[in-house]
């Protein structure tokens, strides 16, 4: 497993694809595209990366050692996940162009190919999923995501980067409750160890910040599943 740590608002891509040269070498040039990567070499683990933390985009090898990436693919998208997914592969022909695009893909690249198309076709997808910049209120909180501000009772409150980005995932599940991995994973980005209470001292930061009114707290904790923000 090859993990990096991420810079704030990389978009995170996974890349599954067991030609341990290529797959570095696809790595290597989306993290100097400033992306935040993880590999996998197997289907199987790919499919354990998705669940636990939904990547913004998976370039996925069709030719896998276990479960190969066409099954891979429908796997994803029977559980629900509309990552986008481009495919490799390194035939080309009818049959397989319709075989990876039946099975949920998005893309599709033939080997060899060029790194500048792959990001071409990284980038396109991206913006097609891109998070909505629509304003987002739960109780009295507000907050912009494309200025990057909030406001309390129409009062702005400052917040850190961290704060702000871990504010925002929270209310864009609002109801919903946030394990503390997919918290981490969602601001920290991957390759942070899994005990951190990085997540537990942020929220603390948040609540004296925002939510100073203990008996009606917005974020709450849900012992033993993580937490949520709820009006
Ligand atoms: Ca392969």
């Amino acid at each position: 497993m090859h993990i990096i740590r991420i810079t704030l608002e990389a978009s995170r891509i996974l890349i599954v694809e067991d030609e341990t040269a290529l797959a570095h070498l696809v790595e290597r040039v989306l993290r100097e595209e400033g992306y935040a990567t993880h590999t996998e070499f197997t289907g199987e683990n790919a499919l354990a990366v998705v669940m636990g933390s939904e990547p913004d985009c998976i370039v996925l090898d069709v030719g896998l050692p276990d479960i190969d990436g066409l099954k891979v693919c429908s796997l994803l998208r029977e559980r629900g996940f509309r990552t986008p997914i481009i495919m490799l592969t390194a035939r080309d022909t009818v049959p397989d162009r319709v075989r990876g695009l039946d099975s949920g893909a998005d893309d599709y690249l033939v080997k060899p190919f060029s790194f500048d198309e792959l990001l071409a076709r990284i980038r396109a997808h991206l913006r097609r999923t891109a998070p909505s910049q629509e304003l987002i209120t739960v109780g009295e909180v507000t907050i912009d995501p494309g200025a990057r501000t909030v406001l309390r009772d129409g009062m702005p409150i400052e917040l850190t980067d961290h704060e702000f980005r871990l504010l925002e995932i929270l209310m864009r599940h609002a109801g919903k409750v946030l394990s503390r991995q997919q918290l981490l994973d969602y601001v920290w980005g991957y390759g942070i160890e899994p005990n951190s209470n990085v997540v537990d001292l942020y929220i603390y930061y948040l609540r004296k910040k925002l939510d100073t009114d203990t008996a009606h707290r917005l974020i709450q904790t849900v012992r033993g599943a993580g937490y949520k923000i709820e009006a």
